[in-house]
């Protein structure tokens, strides 16, 4: 096997007494896209700068296309990065903070002016090079900062909250047009986000962050639809946790049904089975499955979002739905219903405070 281009190995980084990094070991290839995700506080930007030199760890190794660059300051590092506040010289124009860095290269004239005439083009603001960045969109300007980054070549591309202080639309689009410009390039790019939607849309692979330490790795599909804990699953899209009635080692109840399990649980111990809204559907109330009273209808328009109290064994418990609005049937609140969903739509887990 190739070795990967960023091998992170057992980074620990303290800021006095508190552990910001514990024992963080990463492997991430050539060409990978890769998000650090997590709730804020949670260490995805102290990473982020240990990468790039800005911060050193207290211990572990980075190493960077086969060399360790563990203690290499930022400027004997090879990457380019972009911040959440664009970060532009107000007193150059588009074109001359694309140029700022590849000037101190020694580049000539000539190869300088189509280099940034690339860029222009590429970031689709050959119209506004004249203009000062006080003089553009917000977007327009993140668009800048990447590409005064990505104009030195740099073998890593490292984003942190690129797209936080845009608007939606803005952000939406411009997330897109990033991933394009990576899958151009090919380049190994890491991005900080504590927007589960922005790291499920772009990335190849999500690390998911929680008190230092990364609680998960893998594709978005991965995290999306196996999370390793609670955490995982509570903060990457919508779950529905209930709690149930633990039967024996091997059996739970949520309604009459036993539920079998497939790892051993202990007896007594707080089990909640986990299910996507959308993994849920509804049948009338005479139909087989969980008994509830629709609460509230979300028109949401490709879709609709509904609030439902299901009774269970356990007391009345609240369960949201999401259904398409190709459905047929008009749910309306205060309607009895049944709740079916796919054995294998449900995991289980150990019962936490929410
Ligand atoms: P956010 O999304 O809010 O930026 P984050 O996941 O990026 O959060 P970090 O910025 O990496 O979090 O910070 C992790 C923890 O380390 C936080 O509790 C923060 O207060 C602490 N921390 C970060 N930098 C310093 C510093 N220079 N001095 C002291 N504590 C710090």
């Amino acid at each position: 096997m190739s070795q990967p281009y960023l091998d992170i190995k057992h980074l620990n980084k303290h800021f006095g007494a508190f552990q910001a990094l514990k024992d963080i070991s990463l492997s991430i290839e050539q060409g990978e896209f890769i998000c650090f995700l997590g709730p804020s506080g949670c260490g995805k930007t102290t990473l982020l700068r240990a990468i790039a030199g800005l911060d050193l760890p207290d211990s572990g190794q980075i190493w960077q296309g086969g060399h360790d660059i563990s203690q290499l300051p930022p400027q004997r590092r090879d990457f380019g990065i972009v911040f959440q506040s664009y970060a532009l010289f107000p007193n150059l124009t588009v074109a001359e903070n694309i140029a700022f860095g590849l000037q101190n290269q020694g580049i000539n004239n000539k190869a300088l002016k189509e280099r940034v005439e690339h860029w222009l083009n590429l970031i689709g603001l050959s119209a506004q090079s004249h203009q000062y960045p006080s003089q553009i969109s917000g977007g327009q300007q993140q668009r800048v900062a990447l590409a005064r980054a990505l104009a030195l070549s740099p073998g890593l591309l490292l984003l942190d909250e690129p797209l936080s202080a845009l608007d939606a639309l803005v952000r939406t689009h411009l997330r897109s047009e990033i991933r394009a410009l990576q899958q151009r390039l090919g380049i190994t790019t890491i991005m900080v986000t504590h927007d589960q939607e922005e790291a499920l849309t772009i990335a190849d692979r999500i690390a998911v962050m929680e008190h230092g330490t990364i609680v998960q790795i893998g594709t978005p599909q991965e995290i999306y639809h196996h999370p390793a804990s609670r955490f995982v699953a509570s903060f990457v899209g919508n779950m529905n946790f209930l709690d149930t009635l633990v039967l024996n080692a091997h059996q739970v109840r949520l309604d009459q049904h036993p539920l079998q399990l497939a790892n051993q649980a202990a007896t007594g111990s707080t089990l909640q089975v986990a299910i996507r809204p959308e993994a849920i559907s509804l049948a009338s109330p005479e139909q087989p499955g969980l008994p509830a009273r629709i609460e509230q209808v979300e028109f949401l328009g490709s879709a609709q979002r509904l609030i439902c109290i299901a009774e269970t064994v356990m007391g009345p418990q609240r369960l949201l739905v999401q259904l398409s609005n190709d459905a047929g049937q008009d749910w309306r609140s205060g309607m009895a219903c049944s709740l079916l969903w796919p054995n294998n739509a449900m995991q289980l887990f150990y019962g936490e405070a929410a």
